[in-house]
């Protein structure tokens, strides 16, 4: 059963020091300051809070006077303050307006009431707050209080002759009640919410996922009603969402609910082809399915191999040719690649997702001697191995298999070379570029990087030749070979 939330009182032991001592200094400067958003939804669930959101009626200019060394990030009025070693960001409250595009606000605008700030926020259960209004001032007309309007239609803070105020808790939306169904709702008009910012939609199956929630119905309509309008959304956004869903604990109810409310179609429609295509592995189960059981099976806190796993098969609906798919792995990396350029990914992520795409059906049979699996480590990379081994053993639980004794067993030889600490690249040649000019007379050029590629086939072949007199010779005789 969902766990009750916890009444405001409680909260305190929840909310850490340094999160409190903000917000005494907020209210001793004459300020309101609140907890907000999903760092309080996650107090209420008993969870680790990702980060503090913290709201204030000051604006960002009256912050870096209460906090001195505070940076204004950006304009939508977060000022970062450094505290006790953390970095904890506070917004000013606001309302957004004059959305365009489906997109984020063109125009904020700075208010004094926390109610107002909480009506702009996207779920519910993100729109609950805790904390209080300005606690009396230390001295009446100091420059905090002074100039400083009193939040509409709302009560002076209950102070009683210190500057403490009285915590409360604000839930405009029943987002309390939500957490305790666990439902993922929008605050107000769930299809005017997705139409001012179409990520909300994305957010909605994201948090729905990580959280455990379910969306609430006429939520779930108005995603499934406005799902195309995520057509418009920047990669950079709809890759942050995705990357928080499949860090998820069990990420396929998440791309499962992108597939059915139909935003799969819209952000990824190359991996919404994998619906309905037929493969001979679990009895009845299509690409899609097999994909999705793929990703749980890597383990959570391995994003980048992850993230592969859903893009592994994403080349089999174009290649399909009588029930086979030749090439997949290689048309799908050069889908991946596309995806995520489009997605605005690192470089660094997408090079190595790309390569585990492109290698991930990699033939082994017990016969390779140990140059073929020298020649493998070679090929693969030994930073991409563990990655790559992660990748296969969760496509064969993702096909229904259990572990592979095969695939242990390559691994196991893997490790032995790797052990023995064998030259598996130019850098533990014995001789280098410089020798074979110095001792052979040979001339720096396309000619010496092939002896040496040469040289490094032939240890790998046999790693006792990795001597300087040995490789100089075969060096020597190479070059009189070649004549
Ligand atoms: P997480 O646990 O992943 O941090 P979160 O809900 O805190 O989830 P943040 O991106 O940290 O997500 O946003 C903080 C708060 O800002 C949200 O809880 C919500 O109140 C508000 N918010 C964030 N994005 C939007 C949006 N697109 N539209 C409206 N409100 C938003
Ligand atoms: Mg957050």
């Amino acid at each position: 059963m969902a766990p009750a939330p916890i009444t405001p009182p409680g909260l305190f032991p929840a909310i850490p020091p340094p999160v409190l001592g903000l917000l005494a200094r907020l209210w001793a400067a004459g300020q309101a300051g609140y907890v907000v958003g999903g760092s309080l939804r996650d107090v209420l669930l008993g969870r680790e809070p990702a980060d503090w959101d913290l709201a204030t009626d000051a604006r960002p200019d009256r912050m870096l006077e209460i906090f001195p060394g505070a940076v204004y990030e950006n304009r939508f009025g977060t000022v970062a303050v450094r505290e006790a070693g953390e970095v904890y960001e506070i917004t000013t409250f606001r309302s957004d307006h004059d959305y365009a595009d489906f997109r984020r606000p063109h125009r904020i605008e700075f208010g004094d009431s926390i109610e107002l700030d909480l009506a702009r926020r996207d779920f519910t259960v993100n729109a609950i707050a805790w904390g209080a209004e300005a606690g009396k001032p230390a001295a009446a007309g100091t420059p905090a209080a002074a100039g400083k309007p009193a939040a509409a239609g709302k009560p002076a803070a209950a102070g009683s002759g210190s500057s403490a105020p009285t915590p409360r808790l604000v839930d405009p939306f029943g987002g309390q009640a939500d957490v305790s169904a666990r439902l993922l709702r929008a605050v107000g008009d769930p299809v005017a919410r997705f139409e001012e910012d179409a990520l909300r939609m994305i957010r909605a199956v994201r948090l729905a996922t990580t959280l455990g929630f379910a969306l609430e119905p006429a939520t779930r309509a108005a995603i499934e009603a406005r799902a195309e309008l995520a057509a418009r959304l920047s990669g950079e956004r709809i890759a942050a969402e995705l990357e928080k869903l499949l860090a998820a604990e069990v990420p396929s109810t998440g791309l499962d609910m992108l597939a059915r409310t139909g935003l799969l179609a819209v952000v990824l429609p190359e991996l919404a082809a994998e619906h309905g295509i037929r493969q001979n592995k679990v009895a009845g189960e299509d690409l899609w399915r097999h994909t999705l059981r793929t990703v749980d099976a890597v383990p959570v806190g391995r994003p980048v191999v992850r993230l592969a796993a859903l893009l592994h098969d994403i080349g089999k609906p174009a290649t399909l040719a009588d029930g086979h798919f030749p090439g997949h792995q290689s048309a799908g990396a050069t889908m991946a690649a596309a995806v995520m350029t489009r997605l605005r990914m690192p470089r660094s992520v997408a090079e190595r997702v790309v390569h585990l795409v492109r290698n991930h059906m990699f033939p082994y049979q017990a016969e390779w001697g140990d140059p073929g699996v020298r020649r493998f480590i070679v090929r693969i990379g030994e930073d991409a191995l563990d990655d790559l081994f992660l990748l296969r053993a969760a496509d064969n639980a993702g096909s229904g298999g259990g572990a592979d004794p095969l695939l242990d067993e390559l691994r196991r030889r893997v490790d032995e070379q790797l052990a023995a600490q064998v030259a598996l690249d130019l850098s533990r040649l014995a001789v280098n570029g410089q020798d074979l000019i110095s001792e052979l007379g040979m001339t720096p050029g396309p000619g010496l990087g092939h002896v040496l590629d040469e040289l490094l086939e032939r240890i790998l072949a046999d790693p006792t030749l990795n001597e300087r007199p040995t490789l100089l010779l075969l060096a020597q005789s190479m070059l009189a070979d070649e004549g």
